[in-house]
């Protein structure tokens, strides 16, 4: 349906231009889908429709929308084939809709059980399904690949694709290339091996497996990555904490096929632990973090890789969106793909051979590294960035969380730019210091850092400093010149993926809750619509019966909204709604209003710990809780506010929760294995004092978070 779509584009423009007053009457047999995650094999996130366009956009309204059951991370792009649409959601649940109407055709829940949570680094999300002949494909946080009928929801089959006594998850979208899926996972920040598995679309069967990291035995896996481990990644590692972590190196979001070179490619993700003198004693690039690698489709083999960050150590994955493209270079078109990852600079890369063609800034500040060596292919590193070797602090731009991260990015062949989802979130890192730091856990990150540079200090100044260094911008980049050609700036991170059309637009939600769409070759704002809550996800466009839809999800969610605290800024006032948005031309439905906020009486509990208790549970609370409940204990709407949580006066009801597990089943597990009673009521006395501090000295800050 695609390629009908595509072929029509011309038509459909004559139309719209002839009849935008009424389009629905334009062309009532016309359909156009977006039956792949990223629109087709290319991954461009480019529509050929155009009846919404820069003259008319601003008369989008709301067609139709749909309550999902979860208030976690949405951050799937919705995928409509044949006049259904379909979604995955938190909890790696999956609903189909009918395109046009909003009717609920199926739903489907894996049945996940809820102390997986503690596992998934970045909130249980999914982002996406892939559908084949009938058949749709997803991934759970368990780690399970299921094929269901895409027509009524039945299963066909389920293949569980991980250890499950170890902390993987699966929350990228599988892709179908040659009557296969391929589907990678996550864990990374916790301790496990990253790899790619291709399994038969029939009946679920593996067909191959490719390792990102060596075997931490020295043996083969058996695997199609065997031999050019042997040959020549298993020498760039050196001794180090590896071989007990795993390694990481996870593959948990882009797997493109190239159509054209019938090539594979993936984008591989950071170290375990994150700390490269740690990992592998400070010695060597460690293949294949943080690169894309090529691999025969067929069989899994080996054909080449770029790595982009050699010898990560800052959480650089390369996992980020891969785009292929065409881009005249010298008088020749060369066959290339666009990558924007975490570490700031925009990768121009010859698909045939990976051969790096440019590679520049796509921010402003980056401080780890100025720039790439074009003959050698590496970057010229900022020494004192490798805080491992200095063993002084280095506060990175980009920090962990990246200059750009999952929030898918499109490319518009008309206006040659690509649009980048960027934000600047600073990060300090310095090695560890104290043993609960140095210790390796089954739960929590287990990452080789010092947690207590990433709290922020008790200093308000410090902390409005935080909010205004945190920021996000809409970047278009122009591959061709290496520059970016326009931007728009945005008072908080962690804005959603973009989507480009023929009607020169860009489009984008955000994080401050709105949902935007830009002229795509100036960026002149032309529509700015409130959406209630924050969004993530990207959208994605498709046409029935004559009438173009433009469709989302909102919610708030991810790895940033968790960790945040403070540094959330305006985002933090608002609501996390999980909801399923569909907009048209003239569109009029209308959200049911938000509640009323409740009043809440701020109303710190007596302390009873001593400083030093005080100072021993903010270590732990670092350690173990601040990747979830937001530095100082700041909640963010879909985990609590523990400054005004109702167990917190409470020794015994607290220990309930944090020592036994008591609410497991929303992911809050008992730490009991590895934290003592003493050490749970220290993070007890460290959550008091946030309490107390807030009211005392950011007052303004007491209104917690709504949910
Ligand atoms: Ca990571």
């Amino acid at each position: 349906m695609r390629r009908l779509g595509f072929l029509l584009a011309p038509l459909l423009l004559v139309a719209c231009q002839s009849q935008t007053s009424d389009p629905a009457a334009s062309d009532a047999v016309v359909n156009a889908d977006w039956d792949n995650i990223g629109f087709d094999a290319k991954e461009q996130r480019h529509s050929p429709l155009s009846q919404i366009n820069d003259s008319n956009v601003s008369e989008l309204g709301i067609a139709w929308f749909k309550d999902l059951p979860d208030a976690r991370g949405q951050e799937a792009t919705p995928v409509v084939v044949d006049g259904k649409l379909y979604i995955s959601t938190a909890w790696s649940k999956v609903f189909a809709y009918d395109a046009k109407t909003g009717e609920e055709l199926w739903s489907y829940d894996p049945g996940v059980a809820g102390e997986k949570a503690v596992d998934a680094c970045c909130d249980v999300v999914n982002r996406g399904v892939a559908i084949n002949r009938g058949k749709l494909f997803f991934g759970t946080i368990d780690g399970r690949l299921i094929a269901l009928d895409a027509n009524t929801g039945a299963r066909l089959w389920e293949t569980q694709t991980t250890d499950n006594s170890k902390p993987y998850t699966i929350t990228g979208a599988p892709r179908v290339v040659k009557n296969m899926v391929i589907i990678g996972n996550g864990g990374a920040e916790f301790g496990v091996r990253g790899y790619v598995s291709a399994y038969n679309v029939r009946d679920g069967l593996l067909k191959w497996r490719f390792y990102t990291v060596p075997n931490p035995e020295g043996k083969p896996d058996n695997a199609a990555s065997d031999e050019i481990f042997a040959k020549a990644a298993n020498k760039t590692w050196s001794d180090g904490e590896w071989k007990e972590s795993g390694g990481g190196g996870t593959v948990w979001d882009s797997i493109v096929y190239d159509e054209d070179l019938d090539q594979l490619y993936f984008g591989v993700g950071n170290g375990n632990p994150w700390n490269h003198g740690l990992r592998s004693g400070g010695e060597g690039d460690n293949l294949f973090l943080s690169s894309i690698v090529a691999v025969d489709p067929d069989t899994g083999k080996y054909l080449w890789h770029y790595q982009e960050t050699p010898a990560e150590t800052w959480d650089y994955t390369a996992t980020q969106h891969i785009i292929q493209a065409e881009l005249p270079i010298d008088g020749k078109m060369r066959k290339v793909l666009y990558h924007a990852p975490k570490n700031g600079f925009f990768f121009v890369i010859d698909r045939l051979d990976g051969t790096l063609i440019s590679a520049e800034p796509f921010v402003e500040g980056i401080n780890w590294a100025e720039g790439y060596d074009l003959a050698t292919g590496r970057p010229i590193e900022n020494p004192a960035a490798r805080f491992y070797k200095t063993k002084e602090p280095f506060v990175a731009i980009p920090g962990a969380l990246g200059a750009h991260n999952w929030h898918p990015m499109s490319y518009n062949p008309k206006t040659g730019l690509v649009y980048i989802p960027a934000q600047q979130i600073p990060q300090g890192y310095e090695v560890p210091v104290s043993e609960i730091d140095k210790k390796r856990e089954r739960l929590g990150f287990n990452v080789g850092i010092g947690w207590a540079i990433g709290q922020l200090p008790d200093d308000k100044d410090v902390y409005k400093a935080a909010i205004a260094a945190t920021t996000g911008r809409l970047v278009a980049f122009n591959p061709k010149t290496g520059k970016v050609e326009w931007g728009v700036d945005y008072p908080a991170a962690w804005n959603g993926g973009t989507m480009t059309t023929a009607g020169n637009l860009v489009f984008q939600g955000t994080s401050t809750g709105f949902f935007k769409a830009y002229s795509a070759d100036k960026g002149t704002e032309l529509l700015s619509l409130p959406m209630q809550s924050g969004i993530v996800s990207a959208p994605s466009t498709y046409m029935i019966d004559g009438e173009q839809y433009v469709a989302f999800l909102t919610s708030k969610g991810g790895a940033f909204p968790l960790v945040a605290g403070v540094a959330g800024g305006v985002t933090r006032q608002l609501p996390n709604i999980p909801r399923l948005v569909v907009l048209k031309l003239g569109g009029k439905a209308a959200f049911p209003p938000l509640p009323e906020k409740g009043e809440v009486t701020w109303d710190p509990p007596v302390q009873t710990g001593t400083p030093e208790q005080i100072a021993a549970g903010k270590g732990l609370y670092g350690r173990n809780c601040l990747v979830c409940h937001g530095d100082s204990a700041i909640g963010n709407g879909f985990t609590p506010d523990l400054r005004i949580s109702g167990v917190l006066p409470d020794t015994q009801a607290w220990a309930s929760i944090v020592t036994g597990g008591a609410l497991k089943q929303h992911g809050m597990v008992g730490f009991g294995s590895q934290l003592s009673d003493a050490q749970v009521e220290n993070i007890r006395h460290y959550v008091v004092n946030r309490s107390i501090w807030t009211k005392e000295n950011l007052p303004e800050m007491t209104a917690p978070t709504p949910r």
